[in-house]
């Protein structure tokens, strides 16, 4: 029986298992199954190279393994060795682990549109930032700034990847949020202007971007969402870009086209229709 999961600790909250399942059960794939591989960094290292004997095609890594996969693998993608980090393992039939990082090309397929020629301002400078920052110097966009809560990490960041560190969120053509803000729920994590604060942002100054991206998913709207929704600014979530992802990731494992509907409504907790 073909094995597929996420590791990652803590893993419970993840909905790449409802995304997977969903669609190999749409594609008719008995035998099948993902599931999530809870595993602390510890037994990090251990677990994995004992998911291939044990029957695992792949994995998907999420907080805090993104680092430890990459330098694990005995074979990686340019991409996942230049942003250095793997959200995609496989596990070859002659016992090597080979990384990628899908993270990268689906958060440009989540977009739905190039940001070739875009001036692109990434809050973070986390695991996330770095796949993000890199995708979109990749794809073209015609700058990238990078503004970070400690400016020291943004800065780092910047010197690696060819980008520009910035001290305050400037004004750009493309805003994604890659920090863990909004993560907690709006009641709770304060009233909108002092969520956004949290990102170096004002409530108004959310409309001044053309396009806005939220990399975190919960239930409910995150105070940056809430923000571009009121300026009327044309936006994506985490969970569209969690789905691209992870159709990058079931194709790489499965060789089949994946069924990017139903993977979006598995996501979002939506009964299937068919
Ligand atoms: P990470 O490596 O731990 O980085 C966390 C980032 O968030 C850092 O830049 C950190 O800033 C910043 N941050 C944390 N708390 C903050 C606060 N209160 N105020 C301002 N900045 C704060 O995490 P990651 O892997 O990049 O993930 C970041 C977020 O993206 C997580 O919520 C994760 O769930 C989400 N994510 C979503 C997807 C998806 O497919 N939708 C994929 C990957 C990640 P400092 O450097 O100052 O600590």
């Amino acid at each position: 029986m073909p094995r597929l999961g996420v590791l990652g600790w803590p893993v419970a909250h993840s909905r790449s298992p409802a995304i997977h399942n969903a669609a190999l059960a749409h594609l008719d794939m008995d035998g099948w199954h993902y599931q999530r591989l809870p595993v602390p960094p510890e037994l990090f290292e251990e677990t994995t190279r004992a998911l291939g004997p044990a029957g695992f095609l792949g994995a998907n890594v999420t907080i805090p393994h993104k680092r430890a996969a990459l330098a694990l693998a005995d074979r990686a993608s340019d991409a996942a060795l230049q942003i250095g980090a793997a959200n995609t393992l496989t596990f070859a039939a002659d016992g090597t682990i080979v990384a990628e990082n899908t993270d990268a090309p689906g958060l440009i397929a989540a977009l739905e549109r190039s940001p070739r020629g875009m001036r692109a301002l990434v809050l973070g400078a986390g695991g996330s930032a770095r796949a993000v920052a890199w995708a979109l110097r990749e794809e073209g966009a015609s700058e990238v700034l990078v503004w970070n809560r400690t400016p020291e990490r943004a800065e780092a960041l910047a010197r690696e990847l060819g980008v520009r560190a910035v001290a305050v969120p400037e004004a750009a053509d493309l805003l994604v949020n890659c920090t863990a803000v909004g993560l907690e729920p709006l009641e709770r994590s304060a009233s909108e202007p002092e969520g956004l604060n949290q990102l170096g942002l004002a409530f108004d100054q959310v409309g001044e971007y053309s396009y806005v991206v939220d990399l975190v998913y919960r239930a409910g709207c995150t105070p940056l969402l809430a923000a571009a929704q009121a300026h009327d600014v044309p936006s994506r979530d985490g969970l569209d870009v969690l789905v691209a992802q992870g159709a990058l990731s079931f194709q790489l494992w499965t060789g089949r086209e994946p069924p990017l509907e139903v993977m979006r409504r598995a996501a979002r907790g939506e009964e299937a229709s068919d």
